[in-house]
């Protein structure tokens, strides 16, 4: 158990990486604050997670509202005591188009979920992680736009880009501080958003190809590399965009 005594807040724990990361980091021994718009799968989360021994509050939300970011970071302390640990792994794919295709409005929800959200995520979990004296606080990303430039994916890469350059700055600016802050860039993943873009069988055995494993990731194996960036694992390691992506970097 790594994170006995830790306080852990997830967004996206209602489906895929979050709801991995958020059963394992509660195996481990976190507390957990776990966030997403289905107040019932966060529910049903809840419960699963109880009945295996841990503890766990749901509070149900949009990334996007400011008010919801600082209700996550009050919970924490009001019900746990403080926070230790931040993933801001919510994510939206927004609009698979060429780029003149791609209207205003669908670029602007993409940017919001992915890189404005988790702005205002850091932007309260900041304070909290520098009064329990340190902490961990981590972001998803991708390996879309990163190693691979996907046709189609414009708003989505470039959310996802803009998610590594917070990842840098804030890792700068709150390391004395004691609080890594890292990325994760997961390769394909079998999730609902994954299986939104691998949607027929030619796009599963390209999606497939890319990876050196010649295959896709669970969610559990992404959560694993969550799981060393928010443990004392990775007590070193800050600043990262860490690729977990099965070897699309390698394969050409
Ligand atoms: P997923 O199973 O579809 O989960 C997405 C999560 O994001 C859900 O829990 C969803 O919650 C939450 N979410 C979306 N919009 C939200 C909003 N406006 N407010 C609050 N929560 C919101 O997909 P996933 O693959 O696990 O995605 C997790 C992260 O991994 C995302 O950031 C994604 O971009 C990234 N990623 C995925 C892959 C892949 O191949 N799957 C690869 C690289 C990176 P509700 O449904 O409850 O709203």
């Amino acid at each position: 158990m790594i994170l006995t005594n830790k306080v852990a807040l997830i967004t996206g724990a209602s489906s895929g990486i979050g709801h991995a990361t958020a059963r394992l980091f509660a195996q481990q021994g976190a507390r957990l604050v776990l966030a997403g718009r289905d107040a019932a799968r966060l529910a049903t989360l809840k419960t699963l997670i109880e009945r295996e021994g841990g503890q766990a509050l749901a509070l149900p939300g949009d990334v996007r509202d400011e008010a919801h970011a600082k209700a996550l970071v009050a919970a924490a302390v009001g019900e746990f005591g403080g926070l230790d640990i931040a993933f801001n792994n919510a994510g939206h794919l927004g609009p698979m188009l060429p780029a003149p295709q791609i209207t205003l409005a669908d670029w602007q929800q993409t940017l919001d979920v992915n890189l404005t959200a988790a702005f205002l995520g850091a932007k309260h979990q900041l304070p909290a992680l520098v009064a329990r004296g340190g902490g961990a606080l981590i972001f998803t990303s991708t390996f879309v736009g990163h190693t691979v430039g996907f046709p189609g994916m414009a708003a989505y890469a470039a959310s996802k880009a803009g998610v590594i350059g917070l990842t840098k700055a804030l890792a700068a600016e709150y390391g004395e501080h004691g609080v890594r802050v890292n990325a994760i860039l997961p390769g394909g993943t079998d999730t609902p958003m994954g299986r939104e873009v691998a949607n027929s069988p030619e796009a599963i055995a390209h999606i497939r190809s890319l990876h050196a494993l010649g295959r896709i990731a669970t969610p559990e194996e992404i959560a694993k590399s969550v799981l060393y960036l928010a443990s004392d694992l990775g007590s070193f390691t800050t600043g990262a965009a860490l690729m977990v992506d099965g070897g699309v970097s390698v394969k050409r």
